[in-house]
């Protein structure tokens, strides 16, 4: 099969010569699974549209805030009477104040919340409020969990560092990185050692509570709960980095969905549903140290802008309907199971699974519990099945080491077309 990508292809070659690597962030590229990037032109619900005319169903979802599908009318209609009033204040305006009560009402953990512009800087600003809280500086986070691209975050991380196969990157000093303690996921042992090597010393424990950036990794049974009493008995916070399961594997994030409540949180994409929004929140008393209520420095000129708070306040009203969620699930294990059993009936070691709207699939027998475990998969198999479903009006994340996603405007057809395809390209991989 061929797709016509000519006007992509002549758009990324001009894009290589502008920016480096011809993408605007290096998980777009499509290095770890051959081709050229795929140029859109326009997104509707579940569909994508390239500058070639060629339309795709889309399990991207632009890296997870489109889960009530993209460019929903009424996200739409609300930025548009939003935009007439302007595009950004710098001062207080109301709108924060309702997205700030919708998350503090959604998500059991957070009491207090501050707005930031993406993920990177939600985690960026919790590590210093861990810090700061605690009065000590060794952190603890997980090989190939992400925490956006902040140099102490930068060792063993996932996500395009997964996926580009750079364990660690240039001009992130030594020093940055010197209080990053790392273990394998789901990996409670090594968790304890560390605390036990270093006592007093650890401020905190960071996770994905369910891991998308190394491929789909759920906790194991106790993980979430083992952690809660490792960072308790020690004095230590527990921060659930949300900014892909909140909002997404419940309305309350994975927080709700496992009953854990962390310290703090960090959240991103589904919360500016579409507009760069991150946030990060949790206890009044640990929040409390941010400035200008405490000592603890973080700002942002463009942080709580009008548009972005539109933008999620009302992708988060239509998401809380009754139904969503269950709708979710149903269409995306509906998907796992059936690409897990196409796996099988064609012949391909393959193991994955989907919690709510969050699913994946690895070319590896399993069971992957971390990423050691992901990495055994045979990603140039991948490479050609993502080639395949390409060719056949899939779009899936251009890497083994990413989760999909799926949303409301998904219907049972896409999902059917969607399964089609895959028997068709594994039959023949
Ligand atoms: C995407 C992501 C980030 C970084 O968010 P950006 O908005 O891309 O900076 C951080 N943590 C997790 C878990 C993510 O998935």
């Amino acid at each position: 099969m061929t797709l016509n990508t000519t006007k992509s292809q002549e758009i990324f070659a001009a894009a290589q010569n502008l920016m480096p690597g011809g993408v605007s962030s290096p998980v777009r590229a499509f290095k770890s699974v051959g081709g050229q990037p795929i140029v859109f032109d326009r997104v509707n619900g579940a569909y994508i549209w390239d500058v070639d005319g060629n339309k795709y169903i889309d399990y991207v979802g632009t890296w997870g805030p489109a889960i009530c599908g993209h460019a929903h009318p009424e996200v739409i209609s609300a930025l548009q009477a939003a935009l007439d009033k302007g595009t950004s204040f710098g001062a207080p305006c109301v709108l924060e104040n309702v997205l700030a009560e919708m998350v503090i009402d959604a998500v059991p953990s957070i009491e207090m919340v501050r707005f930031v512009n993406s993920g990177t800087e939600a985690c960026m600003a919790v590590l210093r409020l861990m810090r700061a809280f605690t009065g000590r500086e060794k952190v603890i986070k997980f090989e190939g969990c992400y925490h956006g691209h902040a140099d102490m975050f930068l060792v063993k991380a996932g996500s395009g560092v997964a996926t580009l196969g750079l364990p660690d990157s240039p001009g992130v000093p030594k020093s940055a990185t010197s209080g990053t303690l790392t273990a394998p996921y789901n990996d409670l042992e090594a968790v304890k050692a560390l605390f036990d090597q270093n006592p007093d010393e650890i401020a905190g424990v960071i996770l994905e509570p369910v891991v998308g950036n190394a491929g789909f990794i759920p906790p194991d049974a106790g993980f979430l709960e083992g952690l809660r009493e490792i960072t308790q008995e020690n004095g230590a916070l527990l921060v659930f980095d949300e900014v892909m399961t909140g909002f997404r594997i419940a309305y309350g994030g994975a927080q709700e969905k496992f009953g854990i409540t962390p310290d703090l949180t960090t959240m991103g994409k589904v919360i500016g549903g579409g507009l760069p929004v991150g946030a990060y929140g949790g206890r009044r008393d640990i929040m409390s140290m941010i400035a200008p209520a405490g000592p603890v420095y973080q700002a942002g000129t463009l942080s709580g802008n009008p548009l972005a708070m539109t933008a999620g306040i009302k992708t988060l009203e239509l998401l809380r309907k009754p139904g969503n969620f269950e709708y979710l699930e149903k269409i995306t294990k509906k998907l796992s199971d059936g690409l897990l059993k196409i796996a099988q009936e064609t012949g391909h070691q393959a193991c994955g699974g989907s919690i709510s709207a969050m699913f994946g699939l690895f070319f590896t027998a399993g069971p992957v519990h971390n990423y050691e475990d992901a990495k055994k998969s045979d990603t140039a198999k991948f490479g050609r099945f993502h080639r395949g479903m390409l060719e056949r009006g899939i779009y899936l994340a251009p890497s083994q080491f990413e989760a999909g996603f799926t949303s409301l405007s998904h219907t049972e057809e896409d999902i059917e077309a969607t399964l089609a395809a895959a028997r068709d390209v594994m039959s023949n991989l």
